[in-house]
């Protein structure tokens, strides 16, 4: 029952004794009595109304000021004119209402960042795990006699080698990631030519395409060049990344395609391959971090990435204003775009 009905209830009572004393007392009119009971209630109504809303509400500041500063500034909508208005229990809850739903927010996206946190944690720690152990068996058993063996002590030692070289890769792309998630990472902006790049790039890759009998093809048109405004080491290390996935999730005798298209104000880069493909449902997923589709695949640490890839080349291409949309399908092949602001010649 709110405080209004209260009021009503006990104004009405007050109101009919009174009423029912002046009906037996014969000095008044009929008119008169009406007014005296019209009066009596409005009267007893604002009386039993007011005193009621004050006293909850005095209870309430007893409670309100028992909030510290920090909890008190939750309660922003509830201001001092609060105290003679009506329903103040109602407005209360309201309020309590709106900071618990709040709170939760809040407790909800610390959870989550929390396994967010925990599960990098354990995603680096297993990351790190692999190429140590490996070096560090090498190592063991040259010490434990394989070392008289030239061979097999030159073959250990090639191995260990490669694994800290994987080992160095990773640290490499952890730095990277948490500088560019942190924001702190400026693109150096410069005008250059995609076209150079991509052979700069072939050169690079060429050998290692050339081990599974994959041909990498630059797609160009009647163009001479494709002038871009981005970071050009950075954009490097997208397309090598880009075309270094190509290569290795690509099919033996393979192809894979680069190209270039210009519009007016943005450049399209797409790099294309003819290998397993991306199923639906990890689409989105490969540009998380340590993200993979194989989980069983064992990396061998120095040809393999570091499952980062994709997560620094989305960082990377975001820097620039853009996203790296994915199309593929599965046996026939994987599709990857961005755009990069063309540059005036
Ligand atoms: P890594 O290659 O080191 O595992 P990336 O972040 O570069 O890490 O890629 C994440 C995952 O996405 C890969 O493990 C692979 O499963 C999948 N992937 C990436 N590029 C391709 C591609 N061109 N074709 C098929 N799968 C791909």
């Amino acid at each position: 029952m709110t405080s209004k009905g209260i009021a009503v209830i006990i104004s009405l009572l007050v109101a009919a004794i009174i009423t029912a004393y002046l009906l037996v007392s014969p000095s008044l009119e009929f008119k008169e009595r009406i007014l005296a009971l019209g009066f009596t209630f409005s009267s007893c109504f604002l009386l039993v109304y007011f005193s009621y809303e004050a006293l909850i509400f005095k209870e309430i500041n007893i409670i309100y000021d028992g909030l510290d500063k920090t909890k008190r500034k939750d309660f922003r909508r509830m201001s001092n004119k609060f105290l003679w208005r009506p329903e103040p229990l109602k407005r209360i809850k309201e309020e309590i209402y709106h900071m618990a739903a709040q709170k939760q927010k809040e407790i909800d996206e610390l959870k989550r960042l929390q396994a967010l946190r925990r599960e990098f944690l354990a995603d680096v720690s297993h990351e790190l795990k692999t190429p140590i152990f490996a070096a560090q068996g090498f190592i063991h058993t040259l010490l434990d006699g394989a070392m008289d063996d030239v061979k097999v002590r030159d073959k250990f030692l090639q191995k260990a080698a490669k694994s800290l070289d994987g080992l160095d890769e990773l640290v490499q792309d952890l730095i990277t990631i948490s500088q560019l998630e942190k924001g702190v990472v400026q693109m150096k902006k410069s005008t250059f030519d995609l076209r150079v790049l991509a052979h700069e790039i072939f050169e690079q890759l060429e050998n290692k395409a050339a081990l599974k009998g994959i041909t990498l093809h630059l797609e160009e048109d009647e163009q001479d060049t494709y002038l871009v405004q981005a970071d050009r080491g950075r954009i490097k290390q997208v397309l090598i990344n880009l075309l270094d996935n190509a290569i290795k999730y690509g099919r033996e005798q393979g192809n894979i395609w680069l190209s270039f298209y210009s519009g007016k104000k943005k450049t399209l880069v797409t790099v294309k391959d003819d290998g397993r493909g991306v199923p639906k449902e990890h689409q989105t997923r490969i540009f998380e971090r340590f993200y993979r589709i194989d989980k069983s695949r064992t990396k061998d640490t120095g040809g393999g990435g570091s499952g980062l890839g994709l997560a620094i080349s989305k960082h990377i291409v975001e820097a620039h204003r853009s996203t790296i949309a994915i199309e593929s399908e599965v046996g026939k092949g994987t599709i990857l775009r961005f755009k990069l602001p063309t540059a005036k010649a």
